[in-house]
């Protein structure tokens, strides 16, 4: 049985007033959510406060985003091992706003991937295609070809313990959800290509939805027989929005 897991996913959003309001309302309602993994994924300047806030609670914490180098001369970049010092469990990579507007390949993100799971932190691979590409049909090449550069790079087992969020890119952000039919089936391609390489990852690899998942969309979404779980963005921005869907994904 897979747990589920949801993600808040912050982005550049935050303060710190503003975060100790959101973490304390968080905290103040996470008794409630008994089965589901929890975690919040911050800009990394908030990762030590947020981590002083969290530590010995059920909410776990991650970043954003990572670099593939290890140390050295890389301006402005944040390496592993900083994450790994504030006892980082999750780290996004291949976020479709990374890849659109930093121009991040599936090769980098594959590279990201790889460099998170070395360190003992969880990647959150994320996927998805645009809208055109939704209306050309190739959905599905699209996410094989995501989640390939991944498997050519660090085997098929490398995805036992990863986590992948499938996102429309035309749902994130846009108020557009995918359909519970339409999320459930690419998670159900997502699983079958991968049991044809490995069944066991494939039955055990957590695979959430994103894209404007919220308090109103969330059960019937998590609901679906492949969908494990939820990568948040808008909505995790709210407490009580936050709560509601942690809850709707108790199994
Ligand atoms: C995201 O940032 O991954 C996301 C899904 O955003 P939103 O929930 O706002 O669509």
């Amino acid at each position: 049985m897979r747990k589920p897991l949801i993600a808040g996913n912050w982005k550049m959003n935050g303060s710190v007033a503003g975060n100790k309001s959101l973490l304390d309302g968080i905290l103040a309602g996470i008794g409630a959510v008994k089965t589901a993994g929890v975690a919040v994924c911050v800009p990394y300047i908030y990762i030590p406060e947020v981590a002083a806030r969290l530590q010995g609670t059920s909410v776990a914490w991650g970043a954003q985003n990572v670099s593939t180098e290890a140390k050295g001369a890389f301006t402005g970049e944040i390496a592993t091992s900083m994450l790994v010092d504030f006892h980082c469990q999750y780290v996004i990579v291949g976020h479709s706003e990374r890849r659109t507007l930093y121009g991040e390949t599936d090769t980098l993100v594959a590279t990201k991937y790889g460099v998170v799971r070395a360190a003992g932190m969880t990647p959150i691979l994320c996927v998805g295609e645009t809208l055109q590409e939704r209306e050309q049909g190739i959905t599905e090449q699209v996410v094989a070809r995501q989640i390939n550069a991944v498997i050519q790079a660090h085997g098929v087992a490398s995805l036992a313990k990863g986590v992948i969020a499938y996102e429309p890119v035309w749902a994130i952000g846009t108020g557009k959800t995918a359909s519970p039919q339409q999320a459930q089936d690419v998670h159900a391609y997502i699983r079958s290509m991968l049991a044809k390489q490995d069944k066991t990852v494939a039955e055990g690899v957590v695979i959430q939805y994103g894209g404007s998942m919220n308090a109103q969309n969330a059960a019937e979404l998590l609901a679906m027989p492949d969908i494990d779980g939820g990568l948040i963005g808008g909505a995790s921005l709210k407490a009580e929005d936050f709560l509601t869907i942690c809850k709707a994904a108790n199994r």
